[in-house]
């Protein structure tokens, strides 16, 4: 990726960060798509490691894989039965049942030395390859048994419950590609075609900060003021989800060189996520600390809501990411922003979650200029999707996140979607 081909903001904002140091509020705000664009153009996937196979779960190929034989290796049985010569038993029937001579039981994983010859049949397992001679099995339950001789009850054309050699794989077939998700399918392919090991591509480590002076851990004393640092939660389940690698730093207060000593440790990770205290707030010291800390900010402050205080930074070719403080400001825009990136880095094709059409089933206002994530639950109708929203759209209300499984995303010049209007929703629940 250049660093020549840089967008107007982008080449605004650096001349603007060398020239003026210490004052940012002319930042431009940009529109949800620009920051995406922003920071998917800087995102570059990581290199790739070799994992066992069952490791690979979830994990996208990093590699190409090439059938070394067929799949399966040789023509077999389809079904317990007999092996037969179709032309012997022609019109055979229960009525009128043929007489064939067996000549031995074949079981699956064992290779024939015998030749079933006119009039003969060879007792053969599921899997058995087929016998030399044979071109058809007839089932056990077409068939009676007596000693050394089987009485066959059914006809068969040529080919019948053979499973041919190379049926599922022939050798040579790209049988998996580099960028493929890894589900339990291509694990179990993966060891048929005799992969223990594979190349994937590397998950990244992502620091999480959480500032805030109210903020205590979970399980620590809340007296008064204080709150739970839910977001350290939230965001690390989330990194989580998204297949990465979460490193919770914890908590710190709102002193800048608290916040600074932390900030030290997260940018050593793959990528740094901070949440709160980049807003315009008196005791709001993020972005202070990563400007003195030669943190490049890309941009600051985006159309939407909840999220706008969301900044996006580089450091040393490295994402950071300072999420707003509000528990639902720092999910929808990990969501909108810190998700695909991480995505991009994991090597994944598809980026962004599935966005669906619904009907809209009570109207919702919302101010102009701004793209509004809305929380809320999708179902499906007779005549296709509907939508609700949750509740109370407050950004500090997480109890609407909990009962959401999409957000609707009302376009930035819109400011009233009427009941019965089609809307997009974003699926955020992967068992919907
Ligand atoms: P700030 O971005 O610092 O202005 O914070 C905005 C709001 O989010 C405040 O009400 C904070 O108390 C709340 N908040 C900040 N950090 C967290 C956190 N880690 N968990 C839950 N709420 C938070
Ligand atoms: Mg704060």
């Amino acid at each position: 990726m250049s660093r020549e081909i840089l967008s107007p903001i982008d080449q605004w904002n650096k001349t603007f960060f060398t020239t003026h140091d210490l004052c940012y509020t002319p930042f431009a705000m940009i529109t949800v798509d620009e920051a995406t664009d922003q920071i998917l153009l800087r995102i570059i996937p990581l290199g790739c490691e070799r994992v066992s196979i069952l490791e690979s779960l979830g994990r996208v190929m990093g590699e190409d894989i090439r059938a070394p034989r067929d799949i399966p290796p040789l023509d077999n049985a389809g079904m317990d039965g007999y092996a037969v010569r179709h032309e012997d038993i022609r019109g055979a029937s229960e009525k009128a049942p043929v007489r064939l001579e067996v000549i031995e039981d074949l079981r699956a994983g064992f290779l024939s030395e015998k030749t079933v010859g006119k009039e003969q049949a060879i007792r053969i397992m599921t899997g058995a390859p087929i016998p030399g001679g044979a071109d058809a099995v007839i089932p056990v339950e077409e068939t009676e048994r007596g000693n050394g001789f089987v009485f066959i009850q059914a006809t068969a054309s040529a080919g019948q419950h053979i499973r041919r050699a190379g049926e599922d794989v022939k050798e040579g077939d790209w049988v998996i590609s580099r960028g493929d998700i890894l589900r339990p399918s291509e694990v179990g392919m993966l060891a048929s075609v005799g992969r223990p090991y594979i190349s994937v591509h590397q998950r990244p480590l992502v620091a999480i900060l959480c500032t805030g002076e109210e903020l205590v851990d979970v399980g620590e004393t809340l007296d008064g003021a204080k709150i739970v640092s839910s977001n350290s939660y939230t965001l690390a389940a989330q990194v989580k989800e998204c297949g990465a690698i979460p490193v919770q730093l914890g908590i710190a207060k709102d002193r800048k060189e608290e916040i600074k000593e932390k900030v030290l440790q997260g940018l050593r990770a793959d990528v740094f996520i901070s949440s709160a205290g980049v807003s315009v707030g008196d005791y709001d010291f993020v972005r202070d600390v990563l400007r003195e800390l030669g943190v490049e900010m890309i941009f600051w402050r985006v159309a939407m809501k909840p999220g706008k205080p969301v900044a996006f930074w580089i450091f040393g070719g490295k994402p950071v990411f300072s999420l707003p403080g509000n528990p639902v400001s720092s999910m929808v825009t990990f969501e909108q922003f810190v998700r695909p990136a991480l995505l991009k880095m994991m090597g994944h094709r598809r980026l962004f979650r599935p966005v669906v059409e619904a009907f809209l089933e009570e109207e919702i206002q919302k101010e102009p200029g701004k793209r509004h994530f809305v929380r809320a639950m999708i179902s499906s109708g007779m005549d296709g999707y509907r939508v609700t929203a949750t509740g109370p759209q407050g950004s500090g209300i997480l109890s609407s996140m909990v009962r959401a499984n999409g957000l609707i995303i009302i376009p930035e010049d819109r400011e009233v979607v009427r009941a019965g209007e089609k809307v997009g929703v974003q699926l955020l629940d992967r068992n919907f």
